[in-house]
């Protein structure tokens, strides 16, 4: 390992969640070509014919910090994934996690909870247990003597704008001042006491994300929702974490629609989360240079771009078939994840 690597290492987390087949992918007997044989081991078992007919399985292997398979609960995928970073807030550092996949591969499972059904319950997302862990962390002696606030922020970035989700979707503008500080202005940061005030905020910032959309999962796969929570010292920031759900990648590739509206959103959500992964791998490298300007989403998240203490870490949320998505995925690392069979 190189010194490049160690830094990597310490700094940046790739993971894989598979959530289980729903009901339908049961009953019609879809093919499921995914295993996760290991903690941290994914497999494609992608079905191939020879020439002369006859049919094998082609098998993958990659290799992550951690696999999670089907069977793992969000408590567990964030135990290895977000609470890590909990840490490095208190430690005065930037922490990011995203969840990043295709849509309906559970993202906002993992982040806000579960929504499915009736009973919607926000306190078993990746939001939320972070959230109460840093209320316990702020008991703990050494921390509780620094005297730290905590405020949440929740905004969504649609279409390259910014709407505030505490505040009515309010649009807001972005800012850059001369020393290359990104502001985002009147975003409301409301102070938080306890976690109860949290998953109250979290429940106000999704009511505000799916209002008025005729269809909320085709409205949330093409945005991204970021749910932040700052710790302050005096006023001054002390370390914030910002937690995202991502637009669905598979609407990257779409840029041939007819339709203007929805070919400039397909373009908008490829260049941000392409310039996401440019910005990761550049935190990995420790390299000067961000190219954080490049979309809206990597401007407003600058400052945990850079800094001697920025963390991040991905859950990459996968489904049955998502062989082609795999390549996609490791591109966020600057390490080699492939492992030959
Ligand atoms: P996305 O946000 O990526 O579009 P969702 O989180 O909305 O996907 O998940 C799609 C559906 O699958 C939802 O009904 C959700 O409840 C369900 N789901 C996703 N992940 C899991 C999981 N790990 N366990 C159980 N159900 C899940
Ligand atoms: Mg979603």
């Amino acid at each position: 390992l190189t010194t490049t690597d160690l830094i990597e290492e310490h700094r940046i987390c790739v993971c894989v969640r598979k959530r289980p087949l729903n009901k339908k992918e049961l009953t019609v007997k879809d093919l499921d070509v995914i295993t996760i044989p290991s903690k941290d081991v994914v497999m494609v078992h992608e079905p191939k014919q020879k020439v002369d007919l006859t049919r094998y399985l082609e098998n993958q292997t990659f290799r992550f910090d951690y696999a999670f398979d089907d069977s793992t609960t969000n408590e567990m995928v964030y135990r290895f994934t977000a609470r890590p970073l909990v840490e490095t807030i208190f430690d005065r550092g930037m922490a990011t996690c995203f969840a990043y996949g295709q849509t309906g591969s559970g993202k906002t499972h993992t982040m806000g909870g579960d929504f499915s059904g009736k009973n919607q319950d926000c306190s078993k997302g990746i939001y939320a247990l972070a959230a109460r862990d840093v209320f316990l962390m702020l008991k703990k002696p050494n921390y509780k003597k620094l005297d730290l606030q905590v405020y949440a922020t929740f905004f969504e970035i649609y279409s390259g704008k910014v709407f505030d989700l505490l505040n009515r979707k309010a649009k807001l503008r972005v800012l850059e001042d001369g020393k290359q500080q990104v502001q985002v202005v009147g975003l409301q940061e409301r102070e938080v006491k306890c976690t109860e005030d949290v998953l109250k905020l979290i429940e106000t910032g999704n009511s505000c994300r799916t209002s008025g959309q005729t269809s909320a999962n085709a409205h949330s796969s093409r945005s991204h929702a970021v749910f932040q929570i700052i710790l302050r010292r005096k006023g001054k920031m002390h370390g914030k974490f910002s937690l995202i759900d991502l637009a669905g990648n598979e609407r990257g590739a779409d840029t041939s629609s007819a339709d203007r509206q929805t070919r400039l959103e397909g373009a908008e959500i490829n260049k941000s989360l392409l310039a996401l992964k440019e910005c990761i791998r550049a935190l990995g490298r420790n390299k000067p240079h961000t190219p954080f300007r490049a979309s809206k989403l990597t401007q407003v998240l600058r400052d945990s771009f850079i800094g001697e203490n920025s963390r991040t870490c991905m859950v990459s949320t996968i489904a049955l078939k998502t062989s082609s998505q795999m390549l996609s995925i490791c591109e966020f690392r600057v390490k080699e994840l492939t492992v030959d069979p």
